[in-house]
């Protein structure tokens, strides 16, 4: 098997068709902000893809998925970040039917049946700020919440069926406030698109800003978390992030696989400079495997979540090294005559923005190594 032949052929078993239509299209458009990316995801299994087989879903493994989400990013790094948000979206709402009444299962299986996108709106476009501390506000009303505020950056907004989101509630006179994570409908009066991102890098995510404005959502909407606000993240979030993890560092790895592959069909460099780039992508690839295995086997209570961080800030640390090599080796006339290197290269050091950003998850990491336990973002 020879350099990404493995994910190439995991993505054509569990999304047959979605190569070849990503294949008709030059990357520049599939970076843009017409991709037809979305599109495409959204007519494949794509939606279900973590969704447990007997709710219609696809059942993929850890493994599987960071193979299937690599080979997208290496066909359009864009779909692959914009779809890591629906599939952290669904991570979260499968661990939540773990222990549920029976909605969230409805849910999921309306996602993969129906193939309806669902975005995820943490971030605030507010720098200095914890993605657990929201400022979009929700007040009771009967029967459920008034929720306001704006989420920015929000993948998939343009696409979206469903956006979770987290919300800060009111609190009762005299308790304390808690966050929350909402479920609300694309069409729900009161949601709107606004446009927020401004640069070509990426632009094939539709990550703008999702605004609401007095938006209602019922009672069974809502999950009330313990999380936010300073305090030890809760089991729930913790899967949720570790999926997150390793999703995203798959995406900007098939990305950065993109420009390996380039190098390595190139014959002008050094078979030793093709061998040092390919055992820091591999590396990488080793790393994220192996950390989707350990989730198999069932290791994601307790240290996972800091593992899986400690993995993506190692995968991090390699695909810059390895994006300054290849863009090195692949020289200058790559560079200029065709957009597809400065935009590979550009995007690549996004991993470094998505959070937990690595200076907050420091005092994670430091106590663990001092064996400590505590999950604080
Ligand atoms: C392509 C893309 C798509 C995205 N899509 C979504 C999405 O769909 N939904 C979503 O919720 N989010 C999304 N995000 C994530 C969101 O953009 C980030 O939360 C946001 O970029 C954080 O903004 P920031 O880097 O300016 O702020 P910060 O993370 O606050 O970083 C700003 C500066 O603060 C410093 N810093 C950070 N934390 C600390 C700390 N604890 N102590 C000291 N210094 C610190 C850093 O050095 C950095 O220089 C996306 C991001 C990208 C790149």
């Amino acid at each position: 098997m020879k350099f990404m032949d493995l994910e190439v052929e995991t993505l054509d078993a569990m999304l047959p068709g979605v190569r070849e239509a990503l294949q008709e299209h030059p990357l520049s458009v599939l970076e843009s902000r017409e991709s037809p990316g979305i599109g495409i995801f959204k007519q494949s299994p794509g939606p279900g893809l973590l969704v447990q087989r007997e709710f219609g879903g696809l059942g993929a493994t850890p493994l599987e998925a960071v193979r299937v989400q690599r080979a997208i990013g290496m066909l359009s790094p864009s779909l692959a970040v914009g779809t890591t948000m629906h599939h952290f979206s669904m991570a979260s709402i499968v661990q939540l039917g773990e222990a549920s009444t029976g909605f969230e299962w409805l849910l999921l299986e309306a996602v993969a049946t129906d193939r309806l996108i669902v975005a995820s709106g943490f971030a605030e476009g507010r720098a200095g700020t914890s993605i657990f501390d929201p400022t979009v506000s929700a007040t009771r009303v009967d029967r459920g919440y008034r929720i306001s505020g704006t989420k920015r950056p929000c993948s998939l907004s343009r696409s979206m069926d469903l956006l979770t989101t987290s919300i800060a509630v009111e609190p009762e006179p005299g308790a304390e406030q808690v966050m929350a994570v909402a479920l609300i409908p694309a069409d729900a009066e009161g949601m709107r698109v606004e446009p927020f991102w401004n640069s070509w890098a990426l632009a094939g995510a539709e990550s703008d800003a999702v605004v609401m404005t007095d938006v209602e959502v019922e009672d069974e909407l809502v999950a009330v978390s313990s999380v936010g606000f300073g305090k030890e993240l809760d089991l729930m979030s913790q899967y949720a992030l570790q999926w997150f993890s390793l999703l995203i560092s798959a995406s900007y790895l098939g990305a950065v696989s993109r420009l390996v592959q380039m190098v390595l069909e190139y014959e002008r460099p050094l078979e030793s400079e093709k061998a040092r780039l390919t055992i820091e992508v591999e590396g990488a690839s080793m790393i994220l495997e192996g950390l989707a295995r350990s989730m198999m086997a069932g290791e994601q209570e307790g240290s996972g979540l800091t593992r899986a961080l400690t993995g993506r800030f190692a995968i991090q640390q390699a695909l810059q090294r390895t994006t300054a090599l290849a863009t090195e080796l692949l020289g200058g006339v790559a560079f200029v005559s065709a957009p597809d290197v400065a935009c590979v290269a550009a995007s690549v050091h996004a991993l470094a923005l998505h959070p937990p950003h690595r200076i907050a998850a420091t005092p994670t990491i430091v106590a663990h190594a001092e064996g400590k336990n505590a999950h604080v973002l």
